[in-house]
């Protein structure tokens, strides 16, 4: 099962899971250099709202960026706490998927 980034990246937004996925399947609405040229401190400010997902097509669901996440905010889709099951949706949709394939 791939992984699924969660809203609680939002306000966060590091890009540290960028760094360590072998395969290069994250992504957001922003360049990610625009976002790691905004200041940590200044990011919940700046990119209100603002998160990166994870293309489910590509993940080869190594948990890499699981331990990088400075919120805990990635998960194995099939373990996505109920509160956030809807951001398995919402990580497919940004590739133009559908969840599940
Ligand atoms: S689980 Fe591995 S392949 Fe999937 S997004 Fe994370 S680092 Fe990339
Ligand atoms: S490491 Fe976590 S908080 Fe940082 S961009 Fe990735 S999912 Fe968001």
């Amino acid at each position: 099962m791939p992984h699924v980034i969660t809203r609680q990246c939002q306000g966060t937004c590091d890009t540290a899971c960028v760094n360590v996925c072998p395969v290069d399947c994250i992504h957001g609405p922003i360049p990610l250099e625009r976002i790691a040229a905004v200041p940590p401190e200044a990011r919940a400010e700046r990119l209100s709202g603002l998160q990166l997902f994870i293309n489910p097509d590509e993940c080869i669901c190594c948990g890499a960026c699981q331990d990088e996440c400075p919120v805990s905010a990635i998960y194995e889709e099939e373990l996505v706490p109920a509160r956030y099951r809807d951001d398995i949706r919402r990580n497919a949709a940004f590739f133009g998927l559908a969840p599940g394939g």
